[in-house]
């Protein structure tokens, strides 16, 4: 069993029935709406599309909606792209036409760029191929000399190296977007190039007063970031580390440095980890990933990611199925070594904040020197069962839950599993002899093994895990053992 998650971009190259039907065959988890791209019918298509394909073939698929964020663009060429030299003058300017672009300056579309900058400073375009520095300011004129030439094409954006541009995080389009999310229902948010915790605080409070249930993903992209790395975990239910930005912002070389960090510091405060862009950029047409994406994507699961995310490679790219499958064969492989990093110490000198949690510890614990089959856990909320998962461990964690958007939440925990059951409706004696039976029908366990049953004592109620019970699976008889 695969116990690291999957995203996948959705976009053209996955618009088709039969490209979407292969791409959640080949181990697809959470898909991902990129709202930088595509308009509202395209998105709306898209996830009514992926709810019937997760209905017809019982998966549990979830959906993240990622926001485009202040994202800094240039505006267009008259000839959709030009040829800079290196040496040679190019100007930014936000007061020229929008599309008249040449050689020798384009528009572009942030007015407050010139007051963020000054001479001596480095722009990355189109996520570093391009760099110029700042000569000269003079109103809305951004005069730079090109430092690194090559070929630059419409609406590509533009990054300033060490961060610092005054951007807020959301932006009126992220608003309108977030109604979009909002009424779409999806199960996650990502907040692109989050400052501060406060800026996931609004995100969130916007969503939830129109309605939107969906959990928020903080993605680390900005310098700033860094410095209130903390703070932004703990407004956070997930953290992305979006290493395009991040790693022109920051410069790429103290990028693995900084991934590993991120990781550790997400899955100590109990927080949903993901390792995104270009994980395995070659794939977006090549039919097999080089050695060095098979080693980044799985030293990514061995530092504990809970999911790695594909961009490009799904979304426009010649096999997309092929580049899930191929992430898919990665983790398992990475997964076998990172079990044999031995006992987890995690959180053993903390002290815990609530029953719940303290359950959640005891059972892993129990688990990982024990010979357990699998942890059953009956959730409300998924808080039970994203607590275990931040404990390395190979044993599976099936969350039993009655609410289908627990479900696709859960779909992004490392190492959970969700299974539909309604514990309201079940006689207490029969939970059991159902769940096991549930479970053996699937192929997880066996008469005679053991697991590990958590539950609250008032079923229904979030946050009410109070209970854990080991049980030998005996399908004939309720009793416990
Ligand atoms: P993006 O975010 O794909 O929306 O730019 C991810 C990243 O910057 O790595
Ligand atoms: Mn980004």
């Amino acid at each position: 069993m695969r116990h690291t998650k999957i995203i996948a971009t959705l976009g053209p190259a996955t618009d088709s029935r039969e490209a979407l039907e292969s791409l959640v065959a080949a181990g697809t988890d959470v898909v991902r709406l990129n709202f930088s791209h595509g308009d509202a019918r395209s998105r709306e298509r898209r996830v009514a599309m992926i709810r019937e394909i997760a209905a017809q073939t019982g998966r549990t698929i979830g959906i993240l909606g990622d926001l485009q964020g202040p994202k800094i663009r240039i505006q267009r060429f008259t000839g959709g792209a030009v040829l800079l030299e290196e040496n040679q003058p190019f100007t930014l300017d936000a007061r020229m036409d929008p599309e008249g672009g040449t050689a020798e300056a384009v528009g572009v579309a942030y007015p407050a760029l010139s007051r963020d900058l000054s001479p001596g400073d480095t722009l990355l375009l189109d996520d570093g191929f391009i760099v110029l520095s700042v000569d000269s300011i003079e109103g809305d004129r951004i005069h730079c000399r090109v430092t690194q030439g090559g070929r630059l094409a419409d609406n590509k954006g533009i990054n300033r190296q060490g961060g610092g541009l005054s951007a807020p995080a959301l932006t009126d389009k992220d608003r309108e977007d977030l109604q979009e999310a909002a009424a779409l229902g999806v199960d996650w948010v990502a907040v692109s190039f989050v400052r501060r915790a406060e800026d996931l605080h609004e995100a969130r409070d916007i969503l939830r007063a129109l309605g939107g249930a969906a959990h928020i993903v903080a993605k680390i992209e900005r310098a700033e970031a860094i410095e209130h790395l903390d703070s932004i975990i703990a407004a956070a239910d997930a953290v992305m580390v979006a290493r395009g930005d991040l790693g022109v912002e920051t410069g790429y070389a103290g990028l693995t440095g900084l991934q590993k960090k991120i990781l550790k510091l997400t899955r100590e405060r109990h927080k949903v980890a993901i390792t995104a862009t270009q994980m395995m950029e070659s794939m977006i047409h090549s039919r097999v990933p080089t050695r060095a994406e098979v080693s980044d994507v799985a030293n990514a699961v061995i530092d504990g990611t809970d999911a790695v995310m594909l961009s490009a490679e799904t979304a426009v790219g010649t096999h997309p199925a092929r580049a899930v499958a191929a992430m898919a064969d990665v983790c398992v492989g990475a997964e076998a070594y990172h079990l044999t990093l031995g006992r987890p110490s995690h959180r053993l000198d903390d002290r815990f904040q609530s029953v719940d949690e303290a359950i959640a510890m005891a059972v892993m614990y129990a688990a990982n020197h024990l010979d357990v089959k699998c942890i059953i856990a009956l959730t409300e909320s998924g808080s039970t069962p994203l607590w275990m998962s931040r404990i390395r461990s190979d044993i599976p964690i099936f969350a039993f839950t009655r609410h289908e958007a627990t479900k696709r939440r859960v779909a992004l925990y490392r190492g959970v599993y969700p299974i539909s059951f309604d514990i309201t409706h079940t006689d207490a004696q029969r939970v059991y002899r159902e769940i096991f039976a549930l479970l053996q029908g699937m192929g997880h366990v066996a008469d005679g093994d053991l697991v590990i049953f958590t539950r609250g004592e008032l079923s229904g109620v979030a946050g009410g895990t109070n209970t854990m019970k080991i049980l030998r699976v005996a399908t004939e008889t309720s009793e416990d053992t």
